[in-house]
């Protein structure tokens, strides 16, 4: 038997409360109560000639289930549908091959209705959620004893993640002690307060990659939500429990561990208010209100399989209470704030520091306090949600190259496996690595520019190579990168 149980596409009512359920499709279930309210309402609309049919022709019903009078097949209704096709087969001599086909006791010219059409369509065919017990407790998806220690999290975060030393390090303990806390539920009477994490850094330094190689080694689901798609309840966007309905999705609708996942929104500095702004900010600061009972945590009613709620769409519930939220912004111009800030205290004499002392500081994001993210224009209840601040430093060339050949799963591994198949050898020279990474800082897109410039030059190699089965490695030099040659090829020996 499923563990998960059946909603009325209609009533949202849950088999557990309204009883057997008829299932029309993947997507869609009907209760009795809806199947005879409804089949009341077409025997009184111009559509009631369709009660005359027998219902299995357009529905699939499992044997063990007790229909509502009206559409009782066995009852009068099919009597009288069997004296009219005998009428009807003296009366037309054609028929005797159409019965054949049909099947005795079917009417002729069958109705299909798509009852997906009625519900708008696009239904998502998981619709269910998970099923617990009446009674039953909840069990912690996490284990304490699985919760690997902070330096093992980190030690593991190091095979994937380059640099960010810091924000592994406040990851690794922020998440540890988070699960920590789920896995025990409260110690004592001491509860433990939850600590949702902010993540300042530029585009592409490896925000949404820790976290999702953090959702990964913990083995949690992980919803990753765009804060820039979110408006206020009513207007057109995303409302803002879409986020976690997302969980929910990535949870397969089972609510126990989408209760214990993370939820990831980023360009969260979107959202700062606008200054000197008379307009209802409805993609703005009203979203980060909006957040702010998310945050700390309240029984949430999302819609399941979509992202607005409707009239249409089967509900649950979800306490948001343990799930970890991180949220992750580029916050341009911060670090202006920042150096305002640390130079006005500096004050003014002959102590007072020079105003461009800290404009090649590289570091300064990490001076970033509450404050600085309030000036911003992030409402002070937000920043309080979140008491976790971790800044991200930007990358530089060096740990571009590190991040083109070391991590797990590095970009030229990937390429290397692939012309491995075709048994050629890649190879990168340092002066090509070097000047690979040397045109991605260029483009201040971080680590994402990395992939983009391979993938221009490697256009022409993986046309080229399959080819010519003789050659037997390829080498890539900083010259060819540079467009001032081409790469090395070697036959095979
Ligand atoms: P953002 O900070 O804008 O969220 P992403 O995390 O999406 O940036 O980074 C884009 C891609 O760059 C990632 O998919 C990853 O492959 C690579 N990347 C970024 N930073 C690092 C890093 N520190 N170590 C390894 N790879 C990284």
């Amino acid at each position: 038997m499923s563990d998960y149980e059946e909603i009325c596409s209609f009533c949202h009512r849950t088999e557990g409360v309204a009883g057997k359920m008829l299932k029309m499709s993947d997507a869609m279930c009907i209760c009795m109560d809806c199947l005879q309210r409804s089949t009341d309402m077409i025997n009184q609309s111009p559509y009631k000639d369709m009660l005359n049919m027998d219902p299995s022709m357009f529905m699939n019903f499992p044997n063990d289930v007790e229909f509502p009078e009206m559409l009782r097949a066995d009852g009068k209704l099919e009597d009288k549908e069997q004296t009219e096709n005998a009428e009807a087969d003296d009366a037309d001599a054609d028929s005797e091959d159409e019965k054949k086909e049909n099947g005795p006791g079917k009417p002729k010219g069958t109705f299909f209705l798509n009852l997906n059409d009625l519900m708008g369509g696009g239904m998502n065919p998981r619709t269910k959620v998970k099923k617990r017990k009446p009674g039953e407790k909840k069990v912690p998806i996490i284990k304490l004893e699985d919760i690997p220690a902070p330096h093992k999290l980190k030690a593991q975060l190091d095979e994937y993640v380059i640099g960010q030393e810091e924000a592994k390090k406040i990851l690794s303990v922020a998440v540890y002690n988070h699960y920590k806390r789920v896995a025990t539920d409260t110690m004592d009477e001491i509860e433990i307060e939850k600590s949702n994490i902010l993540m300042l850094g530029p585009t592409g330094c490896g925000k949404t990659y820790l976290v999702k190689t953090l959702a990964k080694l913990l083995n949690v689901p992980l919803a990753i939500a765009d804060a820039t798609a979110l408006t206020e309840a009513g207007y057109i966007g995303d409302d803002i429990e879409s986020v976690v309905s997302k969980l929910l999705a990535a949870a397969d609708n089972d609510v126990d561990k989408a209760e214990s996942g993370i939820i990831f929104v980023d360009e969260i500095d979107k959202l700062a208010k606008k200054p000197n702004s008379n307009h209802r900010d409805v993609s703005g600061e009203s979203v980060q209100q909006g957040m702010l009972k998310l945050l700390e945590g309240a029984e949430i009613e999302v819609p399941i399989g979509a992202t607005s709620k409707n009239a249409m769409v089967p509900m649950t519930t979800v306490n948001t209470r343990n799930i970890l939220f991180i949220c992750g912004g580029a916050f341009p111009d911060l670090e202006e704030v920042i150096k305002a800030r640390i130079t006005k205290q500096a004050g003014i004499g002959f102590n007072s520091e020079l105003k461009d002392k800290y404009d090649k500081d590289k570091t300064l994001l990490h001076k970033v306090t509450t404050e600085d993210i309030k000036k911003y224009g992030m409402i002070p209840e937000f920043v309080g949600r979140l008491p976790i601040i971790c800044p991200l430093d930007s990358l530089d060339e060096e740990a571009l190259v590190k991040i083109l050949k070391e991590p797990k799963n590095a970009i030229l591994k990937q390429y290397q496996k692939l012309l491995a198949l075709d048994e050629v050898d890649l190879v990168f020279d340092d002066s090509a690595l070097a000047a690979i990474a040397r045109k991605a800082s260029k483009r201040d897109t971080g680590a994402r520019a990395l992939r983009a410039i391979i993938e221009e030059f490697m256009l022409d190699i993986m046309y080229e190579i399959p080819k010519d089965d003789n050659i037997g490695r390829v080498t890539i030099t900083g010259d060819y990168i540079d467009g001032k040659g081409g790469p090395k090829v070697e036959i095979r020996g």
